[in-house]
């Protein structure tokens, strides 16, 4: 059985804080993956510290060869994908194909922030005085605090620790506690590609204690946050005082409208794949299908036919469609959260139950869930499940669809099913989230294109793509005088 320990000023720290938890397997809670020694307030203290110290080199390290070091992280992922996939998914839960398919995206995340490394680039403006001239310089922050769920425990570290890194700004890692393996891992390689020591440390401990404390030193100067929107909008509370930088990725409620010119099959696949891949644990996850009235049966018929086809099972067997939800705590919110759809007077068409998966009693698997005639007052229409189950509204034209996708706190992704071109172009102005897509899931993305949303789902410049280094970087902005001379006139 494996130790994970916290990463701090390049040595694995040997807790003094005596307080371990298990890191167990959700799909077989009888294997226990390894042991997870907690970081005390002191320890995650000296996390920050080291990063303050690494900061004055690492900033005057030239950009392109903090790229190489990034791109070297890359390649080692790239090398380790089989061992990173199957850490993943023993630790979260997610089959072995979607787990590959996270580490793809990390790596091409990775491989983009390197790239970018070299395009650091600022501009020159012209003056309104003769012989002078402005122009503007990427600087780094100094400590960022990237704090991480256990969703995609490789991408969503990757998108924050690599852009941080290029753009300058030394980072304390915490991820959350369900995953310290993959973290540890990452952690490992970003190292071995050649980081100073004190660049990246890791901290495994609670959000409620190392978190909290990284987040309380003063030498942290941006925060980059994935989590729930409760956690997100705290933290933000936290650091606000200190006018600390803040970015958060956030809660969502995505929302798919099925109009009636549709393709109905497509909608209906893509719809399932949304809100049951990934055992609807994603953010961009598929929550609410509105669907107009007149295709609603036919629409409803065949999701829950395709719902009760998927299999659940481990995610290492090539057989599994859907794997389990990640520990107890997340599988008993998924079960309450079906209660109360049941309570709130829902139509439950299929799943809501513990699913039995042979030999795996134990695992923490719930079957993919349908409620028929859920509307818009409902808590299962409005809160946040972060499991496999959807909730199907019905509408009785455009207008009303809108209304409905819109009447959410939330605001990430979404979609439109619809072969008409003037619909298609309504409902991208119409939508009120940061993301949206025709004609496929809800879900995805692509490392060179920018993540993230709006409304109480997203805070702070976007991820990924051409905005990577904005959270990470401030402008400085420079005036040139190069007359030799008091200036002549003002600048206003
Ligand atoms: P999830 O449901 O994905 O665990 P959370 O928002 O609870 O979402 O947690 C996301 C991350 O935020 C985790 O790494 C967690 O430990 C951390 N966290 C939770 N509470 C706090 C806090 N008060 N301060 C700092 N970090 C926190």
């Amino acid at each position: 059985m494996q130790i994970f320990r916290s990463f701090i000023d390049g040595d694995w720290l040997r807790s003094a804080s005596g307080r371990i938890v298990s890191n167990v397997n959700p799909a077989d809670t009888n294997d226990i993956i390894g042991t997870v020694e907690l970081a005390s307030r002191e320890e995650s203290r000296r996390a920050v510290e080291s990063a303050f110290n690494a900061f004055r080199d690492w900033k005057r390290t030239p950009p392109p060869a903090r790229g190489k070091i990034v791109a070297r992280a890359a390649r080692l992922m790239e090398e380790r994908k089989e061992e990173l996939a199957a850490a993943i998914t023993r630790e979260e839960g997610k089959t072995l194909a979607e787990a590959r398919g996270e580490l793809t995206r990390a790596i091409n995340v990775v491989e983009f922030c390197a790239g970018e490394s070299r395009r650091m680039v600022g501009e020159t403006i012209p003056s309104e005085l003769p012989a002078n001239f402005a122009y503007t310089i990427k600087e780094p922050h100094g400590v960022v605090a990237a704090i991480t769920p256990w969703n995609f425990p490789v991408a969503i570290p990757a998108w924050k620790i690599a852009p941080a890194l290029v753009a300058g700004n030394t980072a304390v890692f915490k991820p959350a506690t369900l995953t310290p393996k993959t973290a540890v891992m990452l952690t490992e390689l970003f190292n071995e590609a050649g980081l100073p020591p004190g660049v990246l440390n890791l901290v495994l401990g609670s959000g409620s204690e190392a978190g909290d404390e990284i987040l309380n030193h003063p030498a942290v100067k941006a925060v980059s946050f994935t989590g729930s929107t409760e956690t997100g909008l705290k933290i933000y509370a936290q650091v606000a005082p200190r006018g600390v930088k803040v970015q958060a990725e956030m809660g969502g409620k995505n929302p798919v409208v099925v109009l009636e010119d549709c393709d109905i099959a497509l909608a209906v696949e893509s719809t399932a794949q949304g809100a049951f891949g990934s055992t609807g644990q994603r953010c961009t996850a598929t929550s609410r299908a509105i669907v107009i009235d007149k295709i609603a049966d036919e629409f409803v018929e065949k999701i829950v036919e395709r719902a009760k086809s998927f299999r659940l099972g481990p995610g290492d067997d090539p057989t599994t469609d859907i794997g389990p939800s990640v520990d107890e705590s997340q599988f008993k919110t998924v079960l309450k959260y079906i209660d109360i759809g049941r309570e709130d007077g829902a139509e439950l068409l299929c799943g809501g139950r513990r699913a039995e998966v042979e030999g795996l009693e134990n695992g923490w698997f719930v079957e993919p869930t349908v409620f028929d005639r859920v509307t818009t007052d409902m808590r299962i229409a409005r809160e946040e499940i972060f499991g496999p189950v959807l909730s199907v509204l019905r509408v009785k034209d455009y207008e009303e669809a809108m209304a409905v996708a819109n009447d959410s706190e939330y605001g990430l992704s979404s979609s439109v099913f619809t072969n008409d071109v003037n619909s298609m172009y309504r409902f991208i102005e119409d939508i009120e989230t940061g993301m949206t897509h025709v004609n496929s899931p809800t879900t995805g993305g692509e490392a060179h294109i920018p993540f993230g949303g709006i409304k109480n789902t997203g805070l702070g410049a976007r991820e990924q793509g051409s905005t990577s280094l904005d959270f990470y970087t401030e402008l400085k902005v420079v005036y040139i005088d190069h007359t030799g001379r008091k200036r002549e006139g003002n600048l206003y």
